[in-house]
């Protein structure tokens, strides 16, 4: 018999909802992890979440935690968009309810056994488990342009690597990319005193929720948005099913999820980047440290001289990247571009190895 029936790794929003889900069909289940920690440590202080309130809830199999009943046991109102500081304390709120003995430990190493697997832990603590639940988030998976491999990390770092922008005041920041993160990094860091420019690719920026009046014709609205309100009409209705999403062949899936998720600023930043300079269309060719400032060149062929590069290029799944699996479980893995091809209830090939997250958007599950 394994000490435990479930482990679950990772104590962000998918790996509380699995643990509350787990707790409700009475599974005896052991939680690790920081909780919300990815949110509060790495993620800029000031932010907003993009995600609107119908699709930020944390899922519970009584509906009974979500963000409206958060929102009534404590005395501050909230709306959306919602300030990243109430979301992790919504988190923990929830945290508190569902694993209030959520274990605060590092998972080292999971290894195959005769009753699942074997879970290390940095302490030292050896123990089996039936089921491995990977929630880890996307923190493993920042990705940085090739262009930057030399520069050192104090002069291009990634956005997912700051908490405090204000350390950047009165500094010549450049921001890459064109996303939200990059959007919203470039108007903190503008707001906190630094001369900041944005260098996009795309030769103009997608905005989401520049139309609001159009979820406010009644019943044709809720035929064209879910309430989870991700992508325009039609596909929100759409990637809100996913049994039928994913009956629809490879190519539209990917074409469908790309247009629901692409990068997009949130219409609300607009006013706060009217006095932010953003140079579109363009892309950093090199990227060469000069005693302590950075010299970028672009594919106009001008440059630029700055202080820091802030690399907001988002996260890319990789599978190999999980430092606690081992080899001999990575070939088993089958993967996709990176993304563990994933059954029912999300189960990998690795019979009782399941992930969650991002990590588990490219099949869904079957
Ligand atoms: C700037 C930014 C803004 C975003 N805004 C939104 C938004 O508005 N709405 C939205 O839905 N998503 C948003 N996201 C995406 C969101 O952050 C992730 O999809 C989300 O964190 C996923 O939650 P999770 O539970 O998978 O992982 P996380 O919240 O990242 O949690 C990971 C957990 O795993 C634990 N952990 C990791 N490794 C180990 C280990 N070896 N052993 C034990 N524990 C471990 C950590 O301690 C942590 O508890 C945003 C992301 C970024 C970077």
């Amino acid at each position: 018999m394994p000490d435990c029936n479930v482990t679950v790794i990772g104590a962000g929003p998918y790996g509380l909802s699995a643990a509350a889900y787990l707790q409700a069909a009475g599974i005896q289940t052991r939680i690790f992890g920081e909780p919300m920690a990815f949110w509060e440590k790495r993620m800029p202080a000031g932010m907003f979440l993009r995600s609107n309130w119908g699709a930020s809830h944390i899922a519970d199999p009584h509906r009974k935690l979500t963000l409206d009943a958060y929102r009534l046991s404590t005395a501050n109102h909230m709306s959306a968009p919602i300030p990243v500081e109430r979301f992790v304390d919504y988190g923990r709120w929830y945290q508190r309810r569902v694993a209030p003995n959520v274990e605060k430990r590092n998972v080292t190493r999971v290894n195959a056994d005769t009753c699942g697997f074997k879970v290390a832990l940095a302490d030292g603590e050896v123990f089996t488990s039936r089921r491995v639940i990977v929630a880890t988030g996307i923190g493993a998976f920042s990705w940085r342009p090739a262009e930057f491999d030399e520069v050192p990390q104090a002069l291009a770092s990634h956005s997912s690597e700051h908490r405090d922008l204000g350390r950047f005041k009165g500094r010549r920041v450049i921001v890459v990319g064109g996303g939200q993160s990059a959007l919203e990094s470039a108007a903190l860091l503008h707001e906190r005193g630094a001369a900041v420019e944005v260098i996009v690719r795309q030769t103009e920026l997608n905005w989401v929720g520049l139309h609001s009046w159009v979820h406010h014709l009644g019943l044709i609205s809720s035929l064209l948005y879910s309430t989870r309100d991700v992508g325009p009409a039609g596909i929100s209705r759409l990637v809100s099913m996913p049994r039928l999403f994913r009956v629809l062949p490879r190519k539209v899936q990917d074409k469908t999820a790309y247009r629901a998720i692409r990068p997009a600023g949130s219409a609300w930043l607009r006013p706060r980047l009217t006095e932010v300079p953003i140079t579109f269309g363009r892309k950093v060719v090199s990227a060469t440290a000069t005693g302590s400032q950075l010299r970028l060149a672009l594919d106009d062929g001008t440059d630029r001289l700055v202080d820091h590069a802030l690399l907001a290029t988002g996260f890319r799944v990789d599978t190999s990247r999980y430092e606690f699996l081992p080899e001999q479980l990575q070939t088993k893995l089958r993967t996709v571009n990176g993304y563990p091809i994933l059954t029912r209830g999300l189960e990998s090939s690795i019979p009782g190895l399941h992930f969650l997250g991002k990590p588990a958007a490219w099949s869904l599950g079957r």
